[in-house]
């Protein structure tokens, strides 16, 4: 669902935020995004980070600084 499709059906993905108010103060700064597929409804929840984390120009700046991204938990990048 994070390359934009639904794992379920291959529909397309609608995302987005999720409201601020609805958060934990916890995690706030993680970004919290809704993933919905918009041809059967399936939802998801994930954060910005994990959704940009695959990304070439994420990878690259990683790659940049000595860290592989594609092995280091999300949680261990800053
Ligand atoms: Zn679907």
């Amino acid at each position: 669902m994070s390359n934009g499709f639904c794992w379920r059906c291959d529909g397309p993905i609608s995302r987005s935020l999720v409201d601020r108010a609805a958060i934990p103060d916890a995690f706030v700064d993680l970004l919290p995004v809704k993933l919905t597929c918009e041809r059967c409804a399936t939802t998801y929840s994930s954060v910005v980070g994990g959704l940009v984390l695959g990304s070439a120009p994420v990878i690259s700046f990683h790659h940049e600084h000595g860290i592989d991204s594609t092995t280091t938990p999300l949680w261990e990048l800053s």
